[in-house]
């Protein structure tokens, strides 16, 4: 392939549109290019990416048994209210109508019509278990749409479905995923981390995330190093004994005026008294119903959490004129104390609270000493909070850390949950009826080929791990006017091609440090350079990760080439050795 002769616009300076390097960087080695907020163009090398991991990810899902089909991206509305989850999907889903005014989605996801499809045709034990995936287009309607292809509108993913005769098969069902999940981000190159996680909106009993670890990712990651417990923090438990605990006998309960003063930092500097001595109280509207729920100062209430307790999915701040009904006081002043309408629930580590400064239902003012049991009674303790660096691991006590991931897969114990609202059900040998037991497992195409940026790149530009690269060498001659230098060139080209590696000659006129930022940037993992010790019959090899060169003579360069990449980087120690 001729440099020349490629759709391979590349941009030197970077784009103000990009927040994270990734989304600068296809952009800038001219991979995507922005159509509309959250919806991209894939240009020549993008799509090489797309195809490149969208193989691996093929012959993966073959390997455990899967069997590849491929389902609509216009869905009728009816089988999203037959699972209830028309309503539930609510502003992301992109909706739209036909000519005849009848509701559509372009499907952010494929479980409804899976599920339809299989039962109209799955009858006996005999048809399972069965495993379906497709490579297809899904729709999102984001709120805000940003960093590239990591968090799109629309966007390429990989999503398969797993049917079993009951929870046993299931399991062998998930855990050929799992594993195959594990192959396929391994071959990618990339370095992750299966964490526990939230189901969300797909539901079911159990799921697991595949994280890249990047600081630029959008999940936060509890991880244990001593037991590897891994987490998202939304899920992430905390150990029921919360360790120190304010000592002291209780002091007499005070009033006292905080003017103006509606947030913990403003109390407590005003105060003069630590955060921690400080116990929020948030209100919550849960089906018309509030709910008072206390955490100390410093923490964060883990929403995710508070749902799964309360066994609801429509958790939201109670709004203004709700709070002044319920406590009598304006927003920000919100205290248990006196607040017996609503069921007051507290944070675990607050069973032991002593002395602590709460507001007190009314305008610019708080309570000092504040004593559970004498002052406000506390009805239900709970792991209600997010897990934050000094909590110690809840498996074994020891310390946890907080890292950042890019969530590039998700598997999902779904169970019987579509399968029992959409009445999908197979025979068994004796005749009787039971619900299919489904698995669902997406890999998001585009945004593992971003996070393959975030972990391989330099201040230059892109470093492709060779199973991805958009292409495998990259051969640059530095003089394209000279005869002898075109004509190495180009025979190595030809030869390259002709024992099938992918290969990008730059044939353009420019002066070679041109040539060279731009092969820096385009971030082919292989480089052969053409110039000076042409006459001594070499040319220059180069590893793009480690920036290391060689000389070989110029009839060695195809089967050295050939030979890392059928056998990896270890079959040319003097390139790649760091
Ligand atoms: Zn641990």
């Amino acid at each position: 392939m001729k440099r020349s002769q490629l759709f391979l616009p590349t941009i030197k300076d970077m784009p103000a549109e990009a927040e994270i390097i990734s989304h600068q960087l296809m952009l800038r080695a001219g991979l995507i290019r922005r159509v509309a907020a959250g919806v991209y163009s894939y240009l020549p090398l993008g799509h090489r990416v797309i195809q490149k991991v969208s193989q691996i990810i093929r012959e993966e899902m073959n390997r455990a048994g899967g069997q590849e089909l491929l389902l609509p991206a216009l869905q009728p509305a009816e089988l999203w209210q037959e699972s209830g989850r028309w309503e539930v999907m609510g502003k992301e889903m992109m909706r739209l109508k036909d000519r005849h005014a009848r509701d559509f989605c372009l499907g952010p996801t494929h479980e409804e019509v899976i599920t339809d499809l299989v039962r109209r045709d799955i009858r006996s034990y005999r048809q399972l278990p069965l495993t379906l995936y497709q490579i297809q287009t899904k729709f999102r309607d984001e709120i805000r749409p940003r960093f590239g292809l990591m968090r799109g509108r629309e966007f390429i993913m990989k999503d398969a479905y797993s049917f079993d005769r009951d929870d046993t098969g299931a399991e062998v069902s998930y855990r050929k995923m799992y594993d195959a999940y594990g192959a396929i981000f391994s071959r990618c190159g990339l370095r992750y981390s299966a964490v526990e996680a939230e189901s969300g909106a797909i539901g079911g009993s159990y799921s697991q995330e595949f994280m890249v670890l990047a600081d630029s990712g959008e999940d936060a990651v509890a991880v244990c190093d001593a037991c590897r417990y891994a987490a998202n923090v939304e899920r992430a438990e905390i150990a029921a004994d919360p360790g120190s605990q304010p000592s002291g006998l209780p002091k007499s309960l005070g009033r006292v005026e905080t003017p103006g003063k509606m947030t913990v930092e403003a109390v407590a500097g005003y105060l003069g008294v630590p955060r921690q001595t400080i116990v929020k109280t948030l209100l919550y509207e849960v089906d018309g119903q509030v709910l008072a729920v206390l955490v100390r100062g410093d923490r964060q209430v883990n929403e995710a959490k508070l749902a799964k307790h309360l066994q609801a999915g429509g958790l939201r701040f109670a709004d203004r004129a709700t709070i002044e009904r319920v406590t009598g006081g304006p927003e920000g002043f919100s205290g248990p104390i006196g607040l017996r309408s609503v069921p007051l629930w507290a944070d675990q580590e607050l069973r032991g609270m002593r002395n602590v400064v709460v507001g007190a239902n009314a305008a610019d003012a708080h309570y000092v000493n504040a004593n559970n049991e004498r002052d406000f009674s506390v009805d239900r303790y709970l792991d209600v909070r997010m897990v934050s660096e000094d909590d110690p691991c809840a498996r074994c006590g020891k310390p946890l850390r907080i890292v950042r991931g890019i969530e590039v897969g998700h598997v999902f114990k779904v169970g019987t949950k579509y399968s029992e609202s959409m009445d999908a059900t197979y025979l068994d040998a004796n005749g009787a009826e039971h619900p299919v037991v489904m698995g669902c497992y997406g890999i998001g195409v585009g945004r593992t080929a971003a996070a393959a940026i975030e972990q391989h790149h330099d201040a230059e530009g892109i470093i492709w791990p060779l199973p991805i690269a958009p292409l495998q060498v990259m051969v640059v001659p530095v003089n394209v006017t000279d005869n002898r230098c075109w004509e190495a060139a180009q025979s190595i080209h030809d030869t390259l091609e002709a024992c099938g590696i992918e290969v990008l000659l730059d044939d353009r006129d420019e002066r070679p440090g041109v040539k060279f930022k731009d092969a820096d940037l385009i971030g082919l993992p292989l480089r052969v350079t053409i110039g000076k010790a042409l006459a001594q019959g070499q040319v220059e090899l180069m590893a793009r990760r480690v920036r290391r060169t060689t000389m070989v003579q110029l009839e060695e360069v195809g089967p050295r080439l050939r030979q890392i990449i059928s056998t990896g980087e270890h079959a040319f120690p003097e390139l790649f050795a760091s």
